[in-house]
């Protein structure tokens, strides 16, 4: 054996031996304890404003005092967060297609359900109009509205985006305010939207059956996204043919185009809609649970590395095999966990870090983001001085970790960052394997990232077309936002380690580095650390 060849064997030997060696701060074990708390079916899966979620969150705060953490949020550890609840009352609610003067009546539940996201009007009648995708990027001049006359109508729209759209932009400008925006200058009143089989987490019949459930809103007009519409339709594909019936186009013909996400045919429709809404209303109050650990440099202890992560779940819904709790194990109890397992690490092998770290536990996450869009919009801290979140919501440590999504792992320096720890603990890092499931605005980072704050979000992952991924598209069809996601199924405790592992470095990393994280420069949210005061 030659020197130079000993030299590198020795070398790739240190690296192997370096890969190999397991994480120092968490055996999974304290990480699955924490789970097995927040997700007992005494929390009764904590709904947001529920009995279930304060006890969680008065579990949280006793174990947050006890690592030593400061309050942090108004009232001690808590932020109080107003709600109004909205639930549709169906036997006085109705909606009928009209066709040539003919009417016919959808079945609810079957057929087509409301969404009370929005505050709907008593009584609509519209023509519709099919537009698509039905949003527009003004980047890329493109525009579902452009050219239809929506003036006084319910867009129809099929869920997904075309595929020459990059995946940040689709996410965006499909989020309900920025929707809404563009459906409001385009003169529509509602929506309805057909759930695009491609990419349906969850079937339609678990969809349908808790469609009673109440949604949530936070109370104030500051908060109100969807001013103008008055009606919100989410509708069954295997029943939306009966929309196209007389438009010269069938539903089959948009399917195939939607299932390789190619641009989609907009035009007039041939049946109008006529709606009968019920909806009662109460006003209900939650809170977000926020704890300091203060930094130990003069001047970089004023800023804030935030981990944040959503301590509410579904609560009590329909029964699923018998199971009436939605006790949210993975969704977010997995996450909730998490941050405290770092508390307690930090406690017990205390690092001096320069920055700040604040913990932020969410409620209402499952509403819409209600309680981080609250938090974001009054924080506890000056918006400017936190530097970085690290959101972590179900992670999914349902595989070995070998492969880690960063959601917004070109965004900023934190993606890279998180990127470059994944790669020397033999993780290989990747961008969202699945951007048309839209994962980066779909959790809390997306608030924090619209105040102009570099964020990520990281999951457990798999290769495309890998045995894995199978794994994952089972629990997404069976066990997310199901009574299954409980106690019971499988998880790896050793991926929960060593995910665990990475957030602390990473973390760590963020509150001792001089600088703080940067957007790189192309990327689509950075505008929103141009616009708000103080942003880099
Ligand atoms: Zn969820």
């Amino acid at each position: 054996m030659k020197r130079t060849a000993l030299l590198l064997t020795i070398c790739a030997f240190l690296v192997g031996l370096a890969r190999s060696q397991q994480p120092t701060h968490f055996d999974g074990k304290t990480w699955w304890g924490y789970v097995k708390v927040l997700a007992d079916d005494k929390m009764e899966g904590r709904e947001t404003g529920s009995a279930g979620l304060r006890k969680a969150e008065a579990y949280i705060v006793e174990q947050l005092k006890k690592d030593g953490l400061e309050p942090a949020g108004v009232n001690g550890f808590y932020q109080p967060v107003k709600f109004v609840s909205r639930q549709i009352v169906e036997k006085d609610s109705s909606l009928v297609l009209v066709r040539d003067g003919k009417t016919q009546p959808l079945t609810l539940g079957d057929d087509a359900i409301f969404s009370t996201r929005i505050d709907l009007a008593p009584s609509v009648e519209a023509p519709l109009v099919f537009v698509g995708n039905g949003f527009a990027v003004p980047e890329m001049n493109y525009d579902d509205f452009a050219g239809v006359d929506l003036k006084g109508k319910v867009a129809v729209i099929m869920a997904g985006a075309p595929a020459e759209i990059p995946g940040a932009l689709a996410s965006h400008y499909q989020s309900a305010a920025e929707r809404s925006k563009a459906l409001q200058k385009a003169g529509a009143i509602g929506t309805i939207t057909i759930l695009n089989p491609a990419s349906m987490d969850i079937p339609w019949s678990r969809i349908s059956v808790n469609r009673a459930h109440p949604s949530m809103a936070l109370v104030g007009e500051e908060f109100d996204e969807t001013a103008g519409q008055k009606l919100s339709v989410i509708f069954n594909p295997a029943k939306a043919e009966q929309l196209f019936a007389g438009s010269g186009h069938n539903l089959q013909e948009i399917l195939d185009l939607a299932k390789d996400r190619k641009p989609l045919p907009r035009f007039p429709l041939a049946v109008s809609i006529k709606a009968k809404a019920k909806v009662e209303h109460k006003t209900l109050e939650s809170a977000n649970v926020i704890a300091r650990l203060p930094g130990s440099d003069a001047r970089l202890k004023n800023e804030y590395v935030v981990l944040s992560a959503h301590i509410d779940h579904l609560g009590i819904g329909e029964p699923i095999n018998g199971d009436r709790i939605y006790n949210g194990a993975m969704d977010n109890g997995s996450g909730s966990a998490l941050l405290l397992d770092v508390a307690e690490s930090l406690k017990k092998s205390p690092e001096q870090l320069k920055r700040s770290l604040l913990f932020v536990f969410v409620t209402g996450e499952e509403k819409g983001l209600l309680g981080s869009k609250y938090f974001t919009a009054h924080p506890t801290v000056k918006t400017d001085s936190m530097v970085a979140d690290i959101n972590v919501d179900m992670f999914l440590p349902i595989v070995p970790l070998k492969v880690l999504t960063i959601l917004g792992y070109h965004d900023s320096d934190l993606g890279e960052e998180a990127g470059k720890i994944a790669e020397s603990l033999g993780v290989k890092p990747q961008s969202d394997p699945e951007p048309q499931r839209n994962g980066f605005i779909r959790s809390d980072q997306y608030n924090f990232i619209r105040h102009g704050i570099p964020g990520l979000a990281m999951q457990v992952s798999f290769e495309k077309g890998s045995p894995e991924q199978k794994i994952f598209k089972d629990w997404l069809t069976q066990r997310y936002h199901a009574p299954s996601d409980d106690l019971e199924q499988p998880v790896d405790t050793s991926a929960a380690a060593k995910f665990e592992e990475i957030v602390r470095a990473l973390m760590v990393r963020v509150a001792d580095e001089d600088q703080r994280p940067q957007w790189k420069q192309d990327s689509f949210f950075r505008r929103y650390a141009q616009l708000s005061p103080g942003g880099n």
